[in-house]
């Protein structure tokens, strides 16, 4: 028998946002803000709970979407905890030698006119601390440890979600933000599962301890390596941290040099069957210049994680919305390479038209439904702008 969460028994939430990532917590930062009650849904026991990557470009829009979304003096913090700003971009061979005329479109944001990202107004975030500074001021609105397993729609037209442990709840809406392995989305539209494209991402941190600054170049730290091989890019980024005394509530962070490899399967890891991650990152950069095979020597062995590339193909799947009161928020929905640096922009600008249109609206669904169709449109850009970054960092084999 499904037993209905504490306090739930009688009219549930207004929103249940199933999914305490990025796009998830922004939310229910801004539905607060705004009087909206709802609350968030994670499968994990805990914020912590999992690695969940380390480096996050969030651009000027990201920024903008946290300003709308945060109280003002959650985003000074967010903006506080960002790392230096290195603002120098090297397109590089595997020997540091500069290459030529190879740098995405999408990062040079050519737009503007501008010649870095950190020019375009980008800024480098731990992704963690950026998670810890959106749980501040609701954790009370955080249930952990609560994995969505079903949605139904009662006889009253709410919807009813039933969750692993056996509780359940009561929504008005129910926002999927629970990522690119949506288990909401596979209930409620299977067709909108996103491709595997055939590419992988292995992506790992190297913290700056004395031995690695000593087997580092300092060109590395000094701001983003693009390292174009045969078939496959390597991006690094250092991550240097001058918050002075540590902000409370929020996990101090050593320096590291984030990497990220990334390309076709065959290239990245055809040759390597079975080879655990930090092992293959080190043997692709075996014939490379002495700093990046320091670099990947020195990595953080259990930090080095390997994921499908997998992208949404939204123009086929737009036309069949659910009729449930349910909407779809970030990787949930529109999942994309992570070659564009775009995905959590996104999902944090889904965050904050979402719930502007919460706020003006009397009917969630309604809401819902004027999100959907901004959020079809930008996403759609995302997609295609990250899918273009892709082909320029691995263009000579797709
Ligand atoms: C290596 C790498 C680097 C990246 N770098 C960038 C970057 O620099 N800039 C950028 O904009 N984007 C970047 N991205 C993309 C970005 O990480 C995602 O787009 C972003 O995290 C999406 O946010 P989200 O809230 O939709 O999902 P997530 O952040 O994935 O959060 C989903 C949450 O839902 C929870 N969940 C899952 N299933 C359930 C369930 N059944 N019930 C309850 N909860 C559940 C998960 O535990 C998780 O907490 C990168 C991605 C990768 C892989």
């Amino acid at each position: 028998m499904t037993v209905l969460a504490d306090g739930d028994e009688m009219d549930g939430t207004r929103v249940a946002i199933i999914g305490a990532g990025l796009g998830g917590l922004c939310l229910a930062q801004a539905l607060t803000r705004a009087g909206i009650d709802c609350v968030v849904y994670e499968r994990d026991g805990a914020l912590d709970g999992r690695a969940q990557g380390y480096r996050l470009r969030i651009d000027a829009d990201g920024a903008d979407a946290l300003a709308r979304c945060l109280p003002a003096e959650l985003y000074d913090l967010f903006r506080r905890t960002c790392a230096v700003p290195a603002p120098r971009s090297r397109f590089l061979d595997g020997q540091l030698a500069p290459v030529a005329g190879r740098a995405p479109a999408v990062w040079s944001a050519a737009d503007d006119g501008a010649q870095t990202r950190e020019d375009a107004g980008d800024l480098c975030a731990h992704r963690q601390t950026v998670r810890e500074i959106l749980l501040t001021g609701i954790a009370e609105r955080v249930r952990f440890g609560a994995a969505f397993q079903t949605l139904a729609v009662g006889p009253d037209g709410r919807a009813h979600v039933a969750f692993a442990d056996g509780t359940a709840v009561r929504a008005d809406l129910v926002v999927a933000a629970d990522g690119v392995n949506s288990a909401v989305r596979r209930q409620l539209m299977p067709q909108a599962e996103p491709l595997d494209v055939g590419a992988v991402c292995l992506y790992g941190r190297t913290t700056l301890t004395p031995q690695v600054r000593a087997a580092v170049s300092d060109d590395l730290c000094a701001g983003t390596s693009v390292v174009f091989a045969d078939g496959y890019a390597g991006i690094i980024d250092p991550m240097l941290f001058d918050w002075g005394a540590t902000p409370p509530g929020v996990t101090p962070v050593a320096d590291y040099l984030y990497w990220a490899l990334i390309g076709p399967r065959t290239r990245l890891t055809g040759a390597f069957p079975g080879v655990v991650p930090a092992m293959v990152a080190e043997h692709l950069a075996r014939d490379w210049h002495p700093s990046l095979r320091g670099l990947f020597r020195h990595a953080d062995r259990d930090g080095v994680a390997l994921l499908p590339v997998r992208s949404a193909r939204l123009a086929r799947t737009w036309p069949l919305w659910t009729a449930a009161p349910a909407t779809f928020l970030g990787d949930a929905i529109h999942a994309m390479s992570p070659a564009g640096g775009l995905g959590a922009n996104t999902a944090l600008r889904d965050a904050a038209v979402l719930a502007a249109c919460l706020a003006g609206q009397a009917s969630p669904e309604e809401a819902a439904r004027n999100y959907e169709e901004e959020m079809r449109v930008r996403a759609a850009r995302a997609i295609h702008l990250s899918e273009v970054g892709a082909a320029a960092l691995f263009a000579d084999v797709i």
